[in-house]
């Protein structure tokens, strides 16, 4: 069991003894992420529908955030954008009907707003893309209004304040966090206080144990076993998949395929066959990733040009790309843009092995 402080105080009791506590130390300890130092809304529904799905790490690493905002500052900007220039900014982080969706709430502000981002709950909710959530994110962040928040993090810090023991993911226990939520919700300095609540469950009520010493609202705290909590309804089975890829680069140039299914419409990746076209092709590399409930075993194959009637006929879903120019600025699943990589860095190696040998 942690070490954890015992509750000496009620949260709904006393409402602006817990919003304080917050506040105060969000405001003397909370993180200067770039998304925080602006109350464009637009801005902050980009940041807010790339932390979907997405850790804080992997958005801030490669400068995720900024590098949209410099490519389309704007709801104007992203509504004209052709796909292809969303899907590259988008690449790394998944779920790429985000980005679609994205552009589609930007052209309803161009279209239906005359270009200025709305301001009310129900406006903003009606956007392409935006729930419960990210509506009262938006409104909280950008405008200070007095909006609630659940996601994931609020959602665990609740289950382990108000010590609730049955599954989150029901109906019911999604009305109560709501319930709580706007119970405890300040009318002032509601940005200040929905940061914290994210925080504090990003830094100190996390995954497994929390940090209960370090947290600022460990007194108004119900739970006597939060690595217990929160719980949630049997997950669903993972399946295991494996995907043949062929590798055929001819002419200084690799030969890609565009996806069709919904998930990663519009992204390039390498041509997949069926394991019995497969089996006489020398494997190139063996590599893991997982994509929602599935986890995938990419066999990469070398293939030669005579190979492609195992490809069927042509498709104008297939093209090739010039490794040196066009192959870094086309969109990709991450997988396999790593796959690509190491394989082509391997060549490299091999070749400047045998030039030195
Ligand atoms: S870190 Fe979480 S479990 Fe621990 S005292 Fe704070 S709210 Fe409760």
């Amino acid at each position: 069991m942690t070490d954890k402080p015992v509750q000496t105080r009620e949260p709904l009791a006393e409402p602006a003894a817990f919003q304080r506590a917050l506040i105060d130390w969000f405001l003397d300890d909370g993180r200067d992420y770039p998304w925080r130092r602006t109350t464009d809304p637009y801005a902050i529904l980009v940041s807010e529908i790339m932390l979907q799905q997405t850790q804080i790490a992997t958005v801030l690493e490669r400068d995720y955030f900024g590098r949209w905002l410099a490519r389309f500052p704007d709801v104007a900007a992203l509504a004209v954008a052709p796909e292809a220039d969303l899907l590259k900014h988008w690449e790394g982080l998944g779920y790429y009907n985000r980005a679609r969706n994205l552009q589609k709430a930007a052209r309803v502000v161009v279209e239906t707003h005359g270009g200025r981002f709305p301001e009310s709950w129900e406006e903003i909710h009606a956007l392409p893309g935006v729930g419960r959530y990210t509506a009262g994110a938006v409104l909280s962040f950008a405008y200070d209004m007095s909006a609630p928040i659940v996601d994931g993090n609020v959602a665990r810090v609740f289950a382990r304040l108000f010590d609730h023991r049955e599954a989150i993911d029901s109906p019911a226990a999604q009305k109560s966090l709501w319930s709580w939520a706007e119970a405890l919700l300040p009318e002032s300095q509601v940005r200040e206080y929905n940061s914290a609540l994210m925080e504090l469950g990003q830094r100190f009520c996390g995954k497994g144990a929390p940090d209960c010493l370090a947290c600022p609202v460990a007194s108004f705290c119900a739970t006597r076993d939060p690595e217990m909590l929160p719980r949630k309804k049997a997950a669903r089975e993972t399946v295991s998949v494996i995907e043949h890829a062929l590798f055929i680069v001819h002419e200084g140039k690799l030969l890609l395929e565009q996806e069709s299914g919904s998930r990663r419409k519009g992204l390039w990746r390498l041509p997949l066959i069926p394991e019995s076209a497969a089996r006489k092709m020398p494997v190139l590399l063996k590599s893991k990733y997982a994509i929602t409930h599935h986890r995938v075993d990419l066999i990469v194959q070398q293939g030669q040009v005579a190979d492609l009637t195992l490809l069927g006929v042509e498709s104008p879903l297939r093209q090739w790309f010039d490794l040196a120019t066009e192959l870094p600025e086309v969109a990709m699943p991450s997988p396999f843009r790593r796959a690509i990589e190491r394989i082509l860095q391997m060549d490299s190696d091999a070749a400047s092995f045998s030039l030195e040998s």
